[in-house]
């Protein structure tokens, strides 16, 4: 079989790596002429962790990230919600890991560089258009020059991003990404360590939240590489997009100063980690109402081509990890059916993946966060004695590792 794959993000690559582990001969085709570093932390939660370990990249991703050992949710008046172990802390057999996604990216090219045939990474290739026959597929790439490359093989993998090109073809009359009404800003800054270096401080609903959390080792024995989330109600959920979904729109701290007074965050001042910080973007918060087939004959779609989703939750490069290797796997099943392989991939993920979607809707686990405020609004202050006469443990536990499950990396679901 021969796999090509549209778009060399976390996904694509990561898919790349399965495939070239199961003997599948794979090339990626990949838009931008250059990889730029874009992007902030991302959260590799156990499940990516472990998944990533079947390819042996656990042990450079633990290398350059942060261990995750534990995760604080918190009111904006600074009470806990939930304080709980993550990673190895908390029981799993791997750690849970946040780094920089440039990075995360990185170890993915240089592992792609290692494995794979030279000319299995193509550039400066943007998906534009694929024909089927009853023989395999016919793909065809744009270069920014103008030129175009025709690609042969036995099934096309649309792992192209939010903006997905292939899911475009697939599902003519889409339209555009729906915005959440959410503006999230995102930056990182080589800042003190605050508490024991790797805990996750994650404050207010999803309609005013701010979220910090060291993605590497700082420039100093003292600092870390912070990075930060600030998320905030714009409009209603489905109003039109204010502005193109884009990784790299730089934004300033004026518009922050007034919403970060809502916070207390005894551990450290946010209004001067936003201001140390040189550059960083905003983001209207997008995803896409999920599909009901990602899989059309040989063609299909993988990551958020296929369900992009908010990012509450931390789920959106695990997903795309998880289908990497799922796809690998019913592909190298039934090499001799490249459509039933595509078809028992989209069997296996695309309904749990939608409910993650739809999860992240009201928050994920940080929807915890909400049902307390909601309920503590009526107190002095907003401000409760004790949280289990606001919210039960039982009842708090239920939507935090209820996510977990469902998203699949509650404990018991990774031994
Ligand atoms: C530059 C960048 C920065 C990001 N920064 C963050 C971040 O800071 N925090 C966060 O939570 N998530 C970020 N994301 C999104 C995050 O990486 C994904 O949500 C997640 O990892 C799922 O990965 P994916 O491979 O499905 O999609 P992505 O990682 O988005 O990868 C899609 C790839 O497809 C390429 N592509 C797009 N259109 C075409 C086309 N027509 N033909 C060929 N290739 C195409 C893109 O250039 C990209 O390399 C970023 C994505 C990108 C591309």
């Amino acid at each position: 079989m021969k796999v090509l794959i549209a778009g060399g993000g976390i996904g694509g690559l990561t898919a790349a790596l399965f495939f070239q582990k199961a003997g599948i001969e794979v090339r990626v085709f990949e838009k931008v002429p250059e990889i730029r570093h874009l992007g902030v932390g991302i959260t590799l939660l156990p499940h990516a962790v472990k998944t990533l370990d079947m390819i042996g990249l656990m042990e450079p991703l633990d290398a350059l990230g942060i261990r995750t050992d534990r995760m604080l949710f918190r009111t904006r008046q600074g009470q806990d919600v939930w304080d709980a172990p993550r990673g190895l802390a908390a029981g799993y057999d791997v750690p849970q890991i946040t780094a920089h996604r440039a990075d995360i990216h990185q170890v993915l090219l240089d592992a792609v560089a290692d494995r794979l045939p030279e000319d299995a990474l193509t550039l400066d290739a943007a998906f534009e258009a694929v024909e089927q026959t009853d023989s395999g597929v016919v793909a065809t790439f744009r270069r920014s020059d103008g030129s175009t490359i025709e690609a042969t093989g036995d099934v096309l993998i649309g792992a192209d991003g939010i903006h997905s090109g292939v899911r475009r073809a697939l599902n003519p009359d889409e339209g555009a990404p729906r915005w959440s009404g959410l503006m999230l800003w995102r930056g990182s800054t080589d800042w003190p360590r605050v508490l024991d270096g790797h805990t996750i401080i994650n404050s207010g609903p999803i309609s005013r939240k701010f979220i910090f959390y060291p993605i590497g080792p700082g420039k100093t024995p003292d600092t870390q590489l912070m990075n930060w989330a600030c998320v905030v109600r714009q409009a209603e959920p489905g109003a039109p997009t204010p502005g193109q979904e884009s990784w790299d729109r730089e934004a300033k701290a004026e518009v922050l100063h007034p919403i970060l007074k809502d916070f207390t965050v005894p551990e450290t001042d946010i209004r001067a980690l936003v201001d140390a910080t040189p550059v960083f973007w905003d983001f209207p918060m997008c995803d896409r109402d999920p599909l009901t087939t990602w899989t059309k004959g040989r063609v299909t779609l993988l990551g958020d081509a296929a369900h992009p989703m908010y990012p509450f939750g931390a789920n959106g490069s695990a997903q795309a990890i998880l289908d990497a290797e799922a796809i690998a796997r019913h592909c190298a099943g039934l090499s001799d059916d490249p459509a039933g392989a595509l078809a028992a991939y989209q069997d296996e993920r695309l309904d749990k993946v939608n409910q993650v979607v739809a999860g992240n809707r009201t928050g994920g686990p940080e929807r915890v966060i909400d049902e307390v405020e909601r309920l503590a609004a009526d107190l002095p202050g907003q401000r409760f004695e004790d949280i289990e006469d606001v919210l039960p443990m039982a009842d708090r536990d239920a939507i935090v590792n209820g996510y977990s499950r469902l998203a699949g990396f509650a404990a018991d679901q990774l031994r």
